[in-house]
């Protein structure tokens, strides 16, 4: 629990915390470029919590949903006319990325973020993973492969070519 804006009814509340999740950052990263960014910590208060959850499963088969729509897109418009040798056609191949694009944009118009405790267990990042020391154990190996000495690349003269007149 923690204080902050509840993302769905908007007020300060002791809620649970939202996950930083990509697109989180990417919103806030836009925002700190407009000069809009409130660097509030967000939550989901305890009343919007039920709510919170439909919307989020909402928003994941949505998001499923487009996003095997864009692939089929992608795939229909872009590898299979090559192999079905159809004609060589320039529009498709660029439209159909872009309209997969676009599909995938419009789902994230309502893009209802994980909490931070559901994300966690998605994967992102695993305990193990975690407890991993920083440190490297060795030297690093390339140390060795590039002790040996290597000619310097003689520069290019660009200026050697000589212009007739
Ligand atoms: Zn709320």
């Amino acid at each position: 629990m923690a204080l902050g804006k509840c993302i769905m009814c908007g007020n300060e509340a002791d809620g649970g915390l939202v996950a930083n999740t990509q697109a989180i950052r990417a919103i806030r990263a836009i925002k700190q470029k407009l000069n809009m960014a409130q660097n509030n910590t967000l939550v989901v208060c305890p009343n919007c919590i039920e709510i919170h959850a439909k919307k989020r499963k909402n928003f994941e088969n949505k998001w499923a949903k487009h996003a095997i729509a864009a692939a089929g897109i992608v795939v229909f418009f872009v590898f299979v006319p090559p192999v079905s040798g159809a004609p060589f056609n320039l529009a498709s191949l660029v439209l159909a990325p872009m309209l997969a694009g676009v599909i995938l944009l419009l789902s994230v118009t309502d893009y209802v973020p994980p909490l931070a405790s559901a994300a966690s267990t998605q994967g992102q990042a695993t305990p193990s993973q975690a407890a991993q020391p920083p440190a490297y154990p060795m030297p690093p190996p390339a140390s060795g492969a590039i002790s040996g000495k290597e000619p310097p690349r003689a520069a290019k003269h660009s200026s050697s070519r000589k212009k007739k007149r």
